[in-house]
């Protein structure tokens, strides 16, 4: 991407904000939390602009720390600050409060069904509560008011955060029946990775989902060239093999793994979107850097962040030329609770260790499958890290992770924090970022909390169609549905379960 379409596009938005083109306020986002006594909101709710297409873009795994890590390293590269960065002070903004019924701490599968169906479930579970009761997530409402709907995912297409909008399931892992559902409702535009769960020698029904999908007349599109060459409507768009992701951006970029960007894909969506005439509701999601968060990979983190800037910048394009567009931005939750820490006297050495995440060249999930041979010996290890992550690395962590890969889990280890022991990637992640024997400027000055799911309250904006400027406060995920409903001028209420019910039926399972 250019600098000066970057700067182009800033004015542009601006400008159409200036105009007063995004004026009213948004019904119900006045609901918020209970206001302190004595005191009035500072704007209060009433009519304001209907919104005909709403662009619900999802940021899987990440939050404020991980906001200000991709904006250093933007900045690093000319690009700052970022489209997020600046939509925070644009339309309305606020914090999202991501619990899931049952657990302050939510998992991708209640999250998106927060968001979709406008109430909580127990973790695991896909817009259906865990005695089976269904709930109709917003993509089935606005297919039934004739408008069009997609999902765009650098994610497995069948995975959590995109299949929450369509399908109803007990369990997330549920992927052949998620597919199944897909084609039962049939969307206009899915794009995203993982085939396997629509071919017959990988499904446990041996069903030809492609071959249906195409008989239920959909474009199915495997590859970059494919993609740019396809006209049709309806497309089902998977770019990866069996059930593996989008790769990480880190690899697209230099290890030249084949794969549309997700801005390629976001672009092609919209584009065949655009001309629905009762308008659309689209999800796309940056949807791994959960997954580099889970393993503590910062250059994984930090890449995909890049990733989803494109993509936004996409969607900007396309709000600015469409002002009847709501753009909804927000992590589903943050994942690692990774912080870049001050290292040196006066933290000088903070800055220059930063900007060593430019030489790491891979993910570490592309380092451990593709780029080390099984079972690595140490000084395999410590070469492969230093030729495709730019660390030079101690014998005794190289030991450690030679020991990991080979299937040890030494108990005398330190791990550090509670949940390093929970992948293989996870574990070597952990044993990356706490190198301390690397000199301090040739390692990120970032370390992680976790390699679990946090309960922090994540950024939330919201742009475009009836998003005055204002402050939404803190917001539960639950309200950014009555939040599109309002805006596309209908009510619905899902069904409510109470969460103590919820809890006994899980501790009984
Ligand atoms: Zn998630
Ligand atoms: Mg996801
Ligand atoms: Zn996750």
């Amino acid at each position: 991407m250019k600098r000066r379409d970057l700067l182009r596009l800033g004015a542009t938005v601006s400008a159409g904000a200036a105009a007063g083109l995004l004026q009213g306020p948004l019904p119900g986002a006045s609901r918020r939390a209970t206001p302190v006594p004595g005191m009035t909101p500072a704007s209060k709710a009433s009519e304001g602009i209907r919104a005909r297409n709403i662009i619900f873009f999802a940021y899987d795994g990440t939050g404020y720390e991980d906001l200000a890590t991709a904006s250093f390293f933007a900045r690093s590269l000319g690009r700052s600050p970022l489209h997020f960065e600046n939509l925070l002070g644009m339309g309305r903004s606020g914090l999202m409060r991501p619990e899931s019924l049952t657990s302050v701490v939510t998992d991708s599968a209640a999250a998106t069904t927060a968001w979709a169906t406008g109430q909580r479930v127990v973790n695991g579970a896909l817009s259906m509560h865990i005695d089976e009761r269904e709930l109709v997530p917003i993509l089935h409402l606005a297919k039934d008011r004739g408008m069009a709907t997609g999902l765009v995912t650098s994610t497995r297409i069948t995975h959590a955060t995109p299949a929450g909008w369509i399908a109803r399931v007990p369990s997330r892992g549920m992927e052949d029946e998620i597919a199944a559902q897909y084609l039962d409702f049939e969307p206009d535009i899915l794009m995203g990775g993982g085939a396997g769960r629509f071919q017959a020698e990988m499904r446990s029904d041996g069903r030809d989902l492609l071959g249906e999908f195409r008989q239920a007349g959909y474009e199915v599109l495997r590859t970059p060239a494919e993609l740019a060459a396809s006209t049709g409507d309806r497309v089902l768009g998977l770019f990866s093999e069996g059930t593996r992701h989008l790769p990480f951006e880190v690899d697209r970029v230099n290890r030249g793994v084949e794969s549309p960007s997700l801005a390629d894909l976001t672009f092609s969506a919209l584009q065949r979107l655009e001309g629905a005439g009762r308008g659309f509701v689209l999800q796309v999601e940056a949807g791994r850097i959960d997954h580099a968060n889970h393993h503590n990979d910062p250059a994984g983190m930090v890449g995909d962040w890049m990733a989803a800037e494109e993509a936004l910048e996409v969607v900007l394009r396309h709000v600015a030329r469409n002002p009847d567009t709501l753009l909804i931005a927000v992590p589903d939750h943050d994942t690692g609770g990774g912080v870049t820490y001050g290292i040196g006297r006066r933290y000088t050495h903070s800055t220059p260790a930063l900007a060593s995440l430019h030489r790491r060249q891979a993910s570490l999930e592309w380092l451990l499958r593709d780029g080390l041979p099984r079972n690595p010996d140490p000084t395999t290890v410590a070469a492969g890290v230093e030729e495709y992550l730019g660390l030079p690395l101690a014998s005794r962590r190289a030991e450690q992770i030679s020991a990991v890969l080979a299937g040890e889990r030494p108990e005398e280890w330190d791990w550090g924090h509670p949940n390093a022991q929970g992948s293989r990637n996870n574990r070597v992640g952990h044993l990356l970022s706490i190198s301390d024997e690397t000199p301090p400027v040739q390692r990120a000055n970032i370390n992680f909390a976790t390699g679990a799911h946090t309960g922090g309250f994540v950024p939330l904006v919201l742009h475009g169609a009836g998003a005055t400027q204002g402050n939404l406060g803190v917001i539960d995920n639950t309200e950014l549905f009555r939040i599109m409903t309002d805006a596309l001028g209908f009510r619905y209420e899902n069904p409510a379960m109470d969460p103590r019910a919820a809890r006994e039926a899980e501790t009984s399972d």
